[in-house]
């Protein structure tokens, strides 16, 4: 089992009710490497300025994620992104995007990236997303997008969509992307564009999954202390992919496990939202994942009446 994620690497400053961080480690890719690196061997691909050093690579590495694939661009700054939460954490605003390196990358893949069973096409711009797929020889591949694509580069993102098999985003951007305002006909009809399985981001309302055979939705955590959402669907994407990874090497592919990893993805973000940027998963632990399943089957589980 392997998986190769393409997304972007960058540099956070992120405010929110509880706080402030400047330049902190961030980018849809490394979220989503941190957290799927539970589960099974994670590449990242992707480009860095000389502003990127050896304490952000110890990040991932330390995390055994593989970052031979990260290109280091002379001269060249790393992606920048600027936002902030008011009261509803829900809803990010972005202050600043610099694309920098981004502007100009050519994706690169060693022969261990395009090999890679699972590829997971983070949020960049759709046309890069397209240049990898074509490149990767995975089995299994999901996407991820923004609101900035749907409404900047729609026809690149149906077409980069038409070439994958599982599409997660944000019940409004599945929404705005469909101009569906009924979630469960806009997921019908993300399904016609290609992928098998839709699932629509909640942000703390949780994750619902649209398969052919069905439907499943998981809550969010009641989470007491959420400080930072940034990085929150990237890490639901990790755990989700991640887990599916390793079931798939194990010849699990049925609705079953695609609920299961509903709930990894679920528990991953849950953990990310609970410090600024990579903070807390960096320090978390596999019994801490272990629990946290837990919990989220305690929070969803009931019986009928015995008598
Ligand atoms: P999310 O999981 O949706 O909260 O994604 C958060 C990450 O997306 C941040 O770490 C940002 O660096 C990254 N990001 C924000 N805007 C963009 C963009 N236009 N393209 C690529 N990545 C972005």
């Amino acid at each position: 089992m392997s998986l190769t994620v393409v997304g972007s690497i960058a540099f956070d400053s992120v405010r929110t009710p509880f706080g402030e961080r400047e330049r902190m480690l961030g980018g849809s890719a490394v979220h989503f490497a941190l957290a799927a690196s539970f589960f099974t061997e994670v590449r990242v691909v992707g480009p860095v300025g000389d502003d990127f050093g050896d304490d952000e690579i110890a990040v991932l590495s330390e995390r055994g994620v593989i970052t031979d694939d990260i290109e280091h661009v002379e001269g060249g700054q790393t992606f920048f992104w600027q936002g902030h939460y008011e009261h509803d954490m829900n809803i990010a605003h972005t202050d600043d995007t610099q694309l920098n390196v981004f502007a100009d990358f050519e994706p690169k893949l060693s022969a261990e990236s395009r090999e890679a069973e699972m590829l997971f096409l983070g949020n960049i711009q759709p046309d890069l997303q397209r240049d990898v797929r074509a490149k990767s020889a995975a089995s299994y591949a999901g996407l991820d997008s923004m609101n900035l694509w749907i409404e900047t580069t729609k026809n690149s993102l149906v077409a980069a969509i038409g070439e994958i098999d599982c599409l997660l985003l944000n019940d409004a951007e599945l929404r705005m992307l469909t101009g569906e305002p009924n979630l469960a006909r806009a997921a019908r009809s993300a399904m016609e564009l290609g992928p098998s399985v839709i699932v629509a981001k909640r942000g703390e309302y949780g994750a619902a999954l649209f398969t052919e055979e069905g439907f499943f939705a998981i809550p969010g955590l009641p989470l007491e202390d959420v400080r930072d959402p940034t990085g929150a669907g990237d890490s639901f994407a990790g755990g989700f992919l991640g887990y599916l990874d390793e079931a798939r090497s194990a010849g699990r592919t049925d609705d079953v496990t695609l609920r299961i990893a509903m709930a990894y993805g679920s528990v991953m973000a849950s953990f990310n939202v609970e410090d600024f940027g990579t903070e807390r998963v960096r320090r978390l632990t596999e019994g801490e994942i272990a629990d946290r399943v837990l919990d989220f089957k305690r929070l969803t589980h009931f019986d009928e009446p015995s008598n």
